[in-house]
């Protein structure tokens, strides 16, 4: 049998377990999107999470279910960057040892960051399924505890507690948007949001260069998809053919997945920075970009869910000044 949904007592333990160890953020309403959209649109200000990015509430989860071998032989993951990032800070916290697998097409600041946090870091091969063998080596050869960015339950509910969050700030809230790659970002929010209330919408945003989960739900079944470079690097990668948990919840639970073009991307960022005043990476700005680009049908309010920070500066000012002019 497949899971359709983390159980909401599993989220709660969750929220319990990382209590004081992240950060409960603000959801705010944007004054120019809601009056776009003609219904309140409220921002779940989640890249202001501690390491930039929601992940720290998956790794915390995780990190703080080890039992007391576990934590002594240490974690091993391979990531994009931001679940290495937030593994690192999360073990290092507990004095546990972490090594990050990752490929050569993570982003440089992402790296150094890492290696700051103190984690030993692996580069290894061109895609995260090369990532992810050495991964399986050092299991197999080590012994270490593989903590995977998305598809493992502690990592799901930890994830989860941003939808109670949700759930607690916008109760009357009818439709919840959030960046999609593997899947537990959603998979967690919407099992938690979903058991409390079936009727809110869920809608899941992913780029049109390589989306895993869009194209696995078209096909019926985990697909690989041609990893591909975008503004959007966190939502890079595959779901896994193996896929154990976000695929199924995925499935059950999520309503409708928008793709967004780079320049919709862009915009999402732009808007963030000149209206919002807040720096955002392309992962995390693809709500406000779906809500621009009319791609969302909005019908009540709305909980835009901006995911993460970690851009490279320099990329940032960039992408700014190539949209100066604009309205
Ligand atoms: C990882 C990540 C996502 C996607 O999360 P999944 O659980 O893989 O779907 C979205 N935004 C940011 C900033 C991320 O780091």
């Amino acid at each position: 049998m497949s899971t359709d949904r983390i159980p909401l007592v599993s989220i709660l333990e969750a929220r319990r377990r990382v209590a004081g160890l992240v950060e409960r953020t603000a959801c705010v309403v944007s004054p120019t999107l809601s009056e776009r959209a003609q219904a309140p649109v409220h921002l779940k200000m989640e890249h202001r999470q501690t390491t930039g990015s929601f992940k720290l509430r998956g790794a915390s989860n995780a990190i703080a279910s080890l039992c007391g071998e576990e934590r002594a032989l240490g974690v091993v993951t391979a990531s994009t960057g931001n679940h290495g990032r937030a593994l690192a800070f999360a073990a290092a916290r507990e004095g546990i040892p972490a090594i990050i697998c990752m490929s050569e097409l993570v982003p440089e600041n992402k790296v150094s960051e890492i290696g700051r946090l103190g984690a030993d870091i692996r580069i290894v091969g061109k895609s995260q399924d090369d990532a992810q063998r050495e991964v399986d080596r050092l299991v197999a050869d080590k012994g270490l505890t593989m903590v995977p960015p998305f598809d493992a339950e502690a990592v799901i509910a930890g994830q989860g507690t941003l939808g109670l969050e949700i759930i607690e700030d916008v109760p009357d809230a009818a439709c919840v948007v959030v960046p999609l790659s593997g899947g537990g970002l959603i998979a967690g929010i919407a099992s938690a949001v979903k058991t409390v209330n079936p009727d809110v919408r869920i809608v899941g945003v992913s780029m049109e260069r390589g989306p895993a989960m869009r194209a696995s739900l078209d096909a019926g079944q985990p697909v690989q998809v041609e990893e591909q470079s975008s503004l959007a690097d966190s939502l890079g990668g595959g779901i896994g053919l193996d896929n154990r948990f976000t695929f199924s919840i995925c499935r059950a639970l999520v309503d409708e997945v928008i793709l967004l073009t780079e320049d919709e991307i862009a915009a999402g960022i732009r808007h963030a920075y000149a209206i919002e005043r807040e720096v955002l990476e392309g992962a995390g700005a693809v709500g406000i970009g779906a809500l621009l680009a009319g791609k969302l049908s909005v019908t009540g309010p709305t909980v835009l869910v901006l995911s993460g920070r970690n851009i490279d500066m320099a990329a940032h000012r960039a992408i700014i000044s190539a949209g100066e002019g604009e309205a």
